[in-house]
């Protein structure tokens, strides 16, 4: 249903953004926590406007339609083929030089590559179902138009506006639920009270599904790699399971490039899983945390927890971790962390201008007769250098920053490391 503004951004980098735009719905309304009785303990923020990235921080889509999108997308690939409705059996004797399993929670990839399951312990069901509604309906207009987490011991659910006329509402399995019968009108529409009734809405789909919280250790070996559910899965309390995947995306893509090109040794791959796991733990450990607030079903724990946001609603955004040692320089953030996305003088927005490579932004007299193998623009991004008291930042293909410079001395120093680390690749990093 949702995905945030670097999601997007990563769209774009895919030529797809446009596309996209026009079929999922951009939102500036945040995530309300709100308590049995109505009171917010809780606030995921919005963002007014285009956010960091150059476009809305929040955007709600219908699964079908965004992967109608990508499919489609594909067909601009000549060298892209794909097999619907085919079972890979098992992955060994390989052709290719590299095969990425994005084959989700039960892959088949990462058994092959016998990766090590940490389980972080959450495991929950819940009852997903999307509903048709009618937009003449008073109660259907009376529907909050940010997310709703319900943190009602009684029954939590969480409510979301999809788009058009489609609305989500996820509802948690309850002691003595029989989840074959939750969706017989006799016992659904009672636990929608609150919100609708059977004059308000049609039901489209529903499912239960089960929520967990595990990542992986050992996302490749030798030519197999993994990507997105296979090797972490988060309960969607933030929403944030596809980005995640979209992520690791991002950060391999240009990685694999870079290899199968020849510019940098596979060494390069080994640094995909030390950079992307601590990430991708802060989301799930802090949907692990929403969790627990939203889950609980004790009304004495209930009432202790609506005490302690008695004095006001708190706020709170989507993390913006670093990415664990790999392939950066070793220093405290920002270095390690996504670097925003301005809008150029001539409009364009800053990665159109960059394409798939490295860049260096910073004063006009740092850049000045720089050699690099890398877009050099300068004056861009100014309010964000000042800001971190830094004159020139390096940006890698998917944008997150590799090194910052307080002078041209440290600038050509994190450019000569740069070539470097293509010429012999980045060093094995420890495991975080
Ligand atoms: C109720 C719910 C709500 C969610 N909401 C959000 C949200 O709002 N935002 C968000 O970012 N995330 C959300 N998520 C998480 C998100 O759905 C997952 O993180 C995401 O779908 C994972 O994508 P994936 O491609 O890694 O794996 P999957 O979506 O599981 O896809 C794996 C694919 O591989 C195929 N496959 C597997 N094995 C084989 C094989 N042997 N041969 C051939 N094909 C194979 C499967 O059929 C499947 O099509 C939600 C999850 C749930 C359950």
């Amino acid at each position: 249903m949702h995905f945030d503004g670097e999601v997007m951004r990563i769209f774009q980098s895919a030529g797809l953004a446009e596309k996209i735009g026009n079929v999922a719905r951009a939102s500036s309304r945040g995530m309300h926590f709100v308590n049995g009785e109505g009171r917010t303990l809780m606030v995921r923020r919005g963002i007014d406007g285009p956010g960091p990235h150059g476009w809305a921080g929040n955007w709600y889509f219908h699964q079908p339609i965004l992967e109608a999108v990508l499919r489609e997308g594909l067909k601009r690939f000549a060298n892209v083929r794909v097999h619907l409705g085919h079972e890979v059996a098992s992955v060994d004797d390989l052709d290719a030089r590299y095969v990425v399993g994005c084959d989700g929670a039960r892959s088949l990839v990462r058994q092959a590559i016998g990766s090590r399951h940490v389980d972080l312990g959450l495991h929950q069901p819940w009852l997903v179902v999307d509903l048709l509604c009618d937009p003449t309906s008073a109660r259907v207009k009376a529907l909050p138009d940010y997310t709703v987490q319900l943190c009602d011991p009684a029954r939590p659910m969480t409510v979301v506006n999809v788009g058009g006329a489609r609305r989500r509402w996820e509802i948690m399995l309850m002691p003595g639920d029989d989840p074959a019968r939750l969706t017989e009108p006799g016992i659904f529409w009672p636990m929608m009270a609150r919100w609708l009734g059977p004059e308000d809405a049609k039901l489209e789909r529903a499912a239960v599904y089960t929520f967990h919280s595990v990542v992986q250790q050992g996302w490749r070996s030798g030519r197999l790699l993994l990507a997105g559910d296979a090797c972490h899965q988060t309960p969607p309390f933030l929403g944030q399971g596809m980005c995640a995947g979209m992520r690791d995306a991002a950060n391999l893509a240009w990685k694999l490039l870079a290899v199968i090109k020849g510019d940098a040794p596979d060494s390069l791959l080994d640094t995909y899983e030390s950079e992307r796991l601590p990430h991708v733990r802060t989301f799930i450990d802090l949907a692990v945390k929403l969790g627990a607030v939203l889950q609980e079903t004790d009304r004495n724990a209930a009432a202790a927890r609506d005490r302690r946001f008695e004095a006001g609603a708190e706020m709170f955004d989507f993390p913006q971790p670093q990415l664990g040692p790999g392939c950066r320089q070793e220093a405290p953030p920002p270095v390690g962390t996504i670097f925003p996305q301005p809008r150029l003088a001539d409009g364009l927005l800053m990665d159109e201008a960059i394409g798939q490579r490295f860049a260096i932004l910073g004063e006009a007299e740092l850049l000045d007769g720089l050699r690099a193998d890398a877009v050099l623009l300068a004056d861009v991004g100014r309010d964000w250098l000042e800001r971190h008291e830094v004159r020139a930042v390096v940006l890698r293909p998917d944008r997150y920053i590799h090194a910052v410079a307080r002078d041209r001395r440290e600038l050509v120093a994190a450019t000569l490391e740069l070539a470097r680390t293509f010429a012999s690749g980045c060093s094995r990093p420890s495991r975080p």
